[in-house]
């Protein structure tokens, strides 16, 4: 049984606690380190080459701190790829917003995505396209992306659970492709879903190996093809996950 002097003592000393506590800890969790952790964020993208405007603004305006898991909210804004389930990834942001600078989006455009993942890509292209269609092998990533981007208002965004690889033959044509995991060799049904004059950007090479990031435009005859910068992500598996 506590006296009522010791109940005092510790009541007092859990006040001072709490009051040391809010100056030293609290200060750090307030909305507004975490803007300049996002400042950082965009200044960092202009300066390793991101330029075009509308891309810089999607991703000021999208909040990567809702696609990360609670484990990584602190380094939402940080310039690396998270953990995300179902032991997949979050692409780093300069890859994200460097990938979506090559599709050149039009506000008209119909954007096919294979890997939704946690459906941080598909936020930023539904902000500069008319409609983005994202197909996700494991279900259960595919049902928390949608949920997360109804939550955030993004009702442009379809998400397919299914094999990517196919692509969506019953939305096709696409203006643009933006493939978000890597495969050995170009799939064959994407590039038949693209309109003559579109173009596909995807990361080519093997699982853990160097890969690289591949623009494919689509022409009348077949497909010109420029290799742009040296990515990892993960791999490209076919077929739909049976588990989870
Ligand atoms: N764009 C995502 C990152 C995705 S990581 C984001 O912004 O968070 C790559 C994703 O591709 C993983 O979720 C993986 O499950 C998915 N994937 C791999 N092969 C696939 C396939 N054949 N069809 C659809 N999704 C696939």
């Amino acid at each position: 049984m506590m006296r009522p002097w010791q109940a005092r003592i510790s009541r007092l000393l859990g006040a001072t606690v709490l009051a040391w506590r809010r100056r030293f800890f609290l200060p750090a969790l307030r909305p507004a380190k975490e803007n300049v952790g996002r400042m950082q964020f965009l200044l960092d993208l202009r300066r390793h080459g991101i330029m075009d405007a509308a891309v810089l603004r999607a991703m000021e305006e999208v909040p990567r701190e809702k696609f990360v898991m609670a484990d990584h909210v602190r380094s939402a804004y940080a310039d690396q790829a998270l953990p995300i389930l179902c032991g997949q990834t979050i692409s780093q942001p300069y890859v994200v917003a460097y990938m979506t600078e090559q599709l050149a989006l039009s506000p008209d455009h119909h954007v096919l995505e294979i890997g939704t993942g946690s459906g941080y890509q598909a936020a930023i292209l539904s902000r500069l396209a008319a409609k983005v269609t994202s197909i996700e092998r494991y279900r259960t990533l595919a049902e928390s992306a949608l949920a997360r981007l109804a939550a955030l208002g993004y009702d442009n965004v379809e998400v397919i659970a299914g094999d990517g690889m196919a692509g969506a033959p019953d939305r096709a044509p696409f203006d643009r492709i933006i493939v978000t995991a890597a495969a050995d060799e170009i799939p064959s049904a994407l590039v038949d879903q693209l309109v003559v004059g579109g173009i596909m950007i995807l990361p080519l090479g093997p699982r853990r190996g160097d890969q690289v990031l591949v623009r494919l435009t689509r022409t009348e005859t077949g497909v010109e093809r420029d290799e742009l910068i040296g990515v990892r992500f993960v791999p490209l598996v076919p077929g739909q996950a049976r588990e989870l």
